[in-house]
């Protein structure tokens, strides 16, 4: 039974960090998406309410779980039995800091593994913060979000 976390911000999630579920289930057993309360951040979205978004894309898929963690990623990977970190690579731009994490991570937790995995092409310029700034415009982000979201952010912008 191989377990894997994909940590990040989710502020909010993105077609693309679907990509990557979808792309990480054909791999392992269990994707457990975590959402990082990072408390030196300011988000548009509470920890909860990214956690209930995330719900909400993967309630069909029997082998993600959505949970929500603070502290070290390596730490909350070992509390689940999680044998691996998911990242995404979208482009020579993410690939320092990406490589950067997990030569820190493994520093921390030699047994835990991180795997960079690539998005299809057309969400390599898809980030969480374009989002944001289209939606506070009131542009349209169908595209690129799932519907609960983009529910949500006319809801946060009242448009
Ligand atoms: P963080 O603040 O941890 O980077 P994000 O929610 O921005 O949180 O991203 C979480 C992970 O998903 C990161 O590894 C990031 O590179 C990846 N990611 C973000 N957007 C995309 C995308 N459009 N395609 C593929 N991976 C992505």
């Amino acid at each position: 039974m191989k377990k894997v976390i994909y940590p990040g911000t989710f502020d909010p999630v993105t077609n693309g960090h679907i990509d990557i579920v979808k792309r990480a289930i054909e791999l392992f057993d269990e994707v457990v998406v975590t959402v990082a309360k990072n408390p030196t951040k300011t988000c548009l979205f509470t920890v909860e309410e990214r956690v209930e978004m995330l719900s909400e894309c993967f309630r069909e898929f029997s082998n993600v779980t959505v949970d929500w963690f603070d502290g070290l990623v390596v730490e909350h990977a070992k509390q689940l039995g999680a044998i691996g970190i998911i990242r995404g690579l979208r482009a020579v731009s993410d690939f320092e800091y990406e490589f950067q994490m997990a030569l820190m991570n493994r520093n921390l937790a030699d047994d835990i593994t991180t795997i960079l995995l690539m998005p299809h092409a057309k969400y390599t310029y898809l980030n969480s913060t374009i989002i944001r700034n289209l939606a506070q415009f009131k542009g349209d982000v169908s595209e690129f979000v799932p519907q609960v979201v983009e529910q949500r952010l006319k809801e946060k912008f009242s448009y």
